[in-house]
């Protein structure tokens, strides 16, 4: 028995032992124990040889082959956790915390122990942690207090497949390091294994150096792939593809027999539409007249996207009762960071929620785009695991042809670069252009990111991290929104914005149009609060939420009564929280600024917001429109949503805090303002030639050549005395 407990996780054990229902276990049960569950487990030994003999490793092998669960348990009991943390990154702040919980489980310790996760607003970890699981950014994060990681004796970078931008510039920063001699500060060699499903890994493995790779190799059933023709080319743009999605879904149900359904959509709201749509009709379902195969008679339903709760998530992996089907609809989490078993059927709408920069609005935008081929393989391949499979396209092959990429696009060549490029100059990186970036972004990104910088006062005039700089990287938040808290917790007012900070780092806190509710409802109950906030500044309306949710005894309800996701603002206490440990510990360090102000506590808000936001301010132009004062001159409303919406001519000046284009372009959660406390920042918008900034013509220069240069000014300065003493 105590062999079997080694090998199988503990729900799996608990299964057997319902199976048996006490009795002595069956001996093919006692067999499948004993066998290798996953693929990687025949490479344990190879995986762990090559590890001590190399020091950068590329592992590839097929989604669910087990790389992100084992890999790191193997090093751990072959000993690499003696002399430091096994580190493991991943893209997904989910993912990161959904398998470091199931590793924790396998070896049978408890979370925080000795397997351990960080994301961005919650550390769980402990002096104990030997493996630990984190996403990209905190990594990053790491290496700007500890450049040489000697906390690390080995780094994972999981899922580099993905291309996400932090784990695109951990590629740079290790790089650069195997390409610079061995740091004196660290006893052993840092040990560099990258994961990856299939990629270019050749392309990858000359980045390194041509480091060798190990391909796991992998066993994927036959799968059946159909186009369904219900979406082309022409429905890019609409959101017809929800319930076509929804009705294959139900389709499928209705005549395949038993097996899973794993349905890809876009994000929350669709997600949770489409359940909608699928509860109403799977309960209208007939099943002794409708269903062919009377082996399937229930569907259950799970959403699963990012910012669910953990317990809300572990139900997803649970086998479903007897005689019932499991159907999660997800975001591309499930395509490859988590693989749930038991899916024989993928259903695919060919859509992918995606960060893209909008270089017109000069801001990030989600934007609902096509997938690429090779995700939409990756998809089709989650129906193939243990069985044959079948994947249903719901899109036509036109669509595939004339709007799906062949790849998708690295997110370092879609979004705006400005936390990338802090961090590298903290890094004292100088030359951002020239930065080993296995992908080089655009250098008009880099340069419009350098811009902001130099605006937010994070750079000085030749490109160096300021004072406030440094501060600024401590926030895990936009640069914008940093420098506000910033100059905030200089004023002592901290009070007033870091509430209002959390609230805008967390999605979501007012429930749109779902599908329950009446849009009315919602606009109605909005007004309302905005109008017991003090009216007219939506930034002052999420304060008040954000502190009536403090100060009354049931929440909860009185946010399902007003429109506003409970579960947001909850998740907007702890971000605070952890917002103000960050103040705290600012206001401890001896060059923190301290500032006095005469400005009224009235005023005192939106001047601190001006402070990091006067890149987004606009001047009213003609009727309800406004015109920004970036340079760019774009022509804004105010969106629906916002207190000041209809009220336009009301203002001469607002400020905005984001961008949502569609056919026109609207700014979201707006203010009013007086162009006097902006007058000051504003010429700080375009004063500077982003060239300089980026310190291309700094090089550093070598002890021999400085020696060079200094002859050289000798000889020049005796000329010049010669010249002078004629
Ligand atoms: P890879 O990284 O190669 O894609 P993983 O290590 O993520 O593979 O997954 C290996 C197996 O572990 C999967 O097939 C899945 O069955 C199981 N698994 C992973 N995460 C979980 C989880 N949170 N709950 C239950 N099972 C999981
Ligand atoms: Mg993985």
């Amino acid at each position: 028995e105590a062999a079997v407990t080694d090998i199988m996780p503990p729900h799996m054990l608990q299964n057997i032992d319902m199976e048996s229902k006490g009795r002595p276990m069956k001996s093919h049960a006692r067999e499948q124990a004993y066998l290798p569950r996953l693929p990687i487990e025949k490479c344990e030994d190879k995986l762990v040889q090559m590890t001590r003999d190399t020091s950068i490793l590329i592992v590839t092998g097929d989604t669910g082959s087990g790389k992100t669960t084992k890999l790191p348990q193997y090093l751990y009991k072959a000993g690499f956790a003696k002399h430091g943390i096994i580190g493991i990154t991943q893209p997904r702040r989910v993912a990161t915390i959904s398998v470091a919980q199931r590793v924790a489980e396998e070896i049978n310790c408890s979370l925080g122990s000795t397997v351990g996760y960080q994301v961005r607003f919650d550390d769980c970890t402990s002096q104990k942690t030997d493996i630990m699981y984190m996403t990209d950014g905190c990594l990053l994060r790491h290496s700007l207090t500890d450049p040489n990681l000697i906390k690390f004796s080995t780094i994972i970078l999981d899922e580099a497949h993905e291309r996400s931008l932090n784990t695109d510039i951990l590629f740079g920063v290790i790089r650069k390091q195997f390409l610079s001699k061995h740091s004196p500060k660290r006893k052993y060699p840092l040990k560099v294994i990258v994961m990856s499903a299939t990629l270019d890994i050749e392309r990858l493995s000359e980045f390194f150096n041509t480091c060798p790779v190990v391909t796991i190799p992998g066993k994927v059933f036959p799968i059946k792939e159909k186009f369904l023709n219900l979406i082309g080319p022409r429905d890019k743009d609409n959101t017809a593809y929800i319930a076509e999605t929804v009705k294959v879904t139900l389709d499928t149900h209705l005549n395949e027999p038993a097996g899973d359904i794993l349905v890809f959509l876009t994000g929350q709201w669709e997600i949770e539409k489409a359940c909608d749509m699928l509860f109403q009709k799977a309960e209208s379902i007939d099943y002794r007249n409708d269903v062919y195969d009377s082996s399937v008679e229930g569907l259950l339903i799970f959403p699963f996207y990012g910012s669910m709760t953990t317990d809300q998530q572990k139900r997803i992996f649970h086998p479903p009762p007897e005689g019932i089907r499991k159907c999660v609809v997800a975001t591309n989490i499930a395509a490859t960071s988590v693989t749930i078993e038991g899916i024989r059927y993928v259903i695919d709408s060919g859509f992918v929620k995606q960060l893209n920069h909008n270089p017109r609005a000069g801001l990030d935008v989600l934007e609902i785009v096509p997938i690429s081929k090779s995700e939409a393989v990756q998809r089709a391949g989650r129906a193939g695991r243990t069985a044959p499979g079948k994947c249903y396209r719901i899109y036509s092959k036109e669509f595939w042809d004339k709007c799906m990429p062949d790849h998708m696009i690295p997110e370092i060549k879609r979004t705006s670069l400005t936390s990338v490029i802090l961090t590298l100059k903290c890094l004292e990186v100088n030359d951002v252009i020239r930065f080993p970036y296995l992908d080089p972004p655009e250098e008009k990104f880099i340069l419009e990111a350098l811009r902001k910088l130099y605006q937010c006062s994070a750079i000085d005039r030749s490109g160096n991290v300021t004072r406030l700089g440094r501060f600024l990287i401590e926030f895990p938040l936009s640069p914008n929104l940093a420098c506000a808290v910033i100059k905030a917790t200089s004023l002592g007012c901290e009070d007033l914005l870091l509430p209002v900070a959390a609230m805008l780092s967390v999605e979501h806190v007012f429930i749109q149009s779902g599908a329950s509710r009446e849009n009315k409802d919602f606009e109605e109950s909005h007004k309302r609060l905005s109008s017991l906030a003090g009216g007219g500044n939506d930034f002052v309306t999420l304060l008040y939420i954000f502190e009536q949710c403090k100060s009354i005894d049931n929440p909860a309800s009185w946010c399902h009564k007003n429109s506003i996701h409970w579960r947001a603002v909850k998740t907007a206490f702890s971000v605070e929280k952890q917002l103000r440990d960050i103040t705290t510990k600012l206001k401890e360090m001896k060059d923190f600024p301290i500032e006095k102000s005469d400005v009224p506590r009235n005023d005192l808000m939106v001047h601190c917001l001006c402070a990091g936001f006067f890149s987004n301010v606009a001047r009213r132009s003609v009727g309800r429109t406004f015109c920004t004062m970036d340079g760019n001159g774009s022509m804004v409303h105010i969106h629906p949503s916002s207190a000041l919406f209809g009220q336009e001519t009301n203002f001469e000046w607002i400020l905005f805090h984001s961008v949502l284009v569609t056919s026109k372009i609207f700014v979201r959660t707006v203010c009013p303002i007086r162009y006097t406390w902006v007058k000051d920042l504003l010429p700080k918008l375009h004063d500077i030639d982003a060239y300089e900034l980026s310190s291309v013509a700094r090089e550093e220069v070598t002890a021999e050549e400085l020696a060079k240069w200094n002859a050289r000014e000798k000889a020049q300065q005796s000329n010049d005395s010669l010249e002078a003493s004629l």
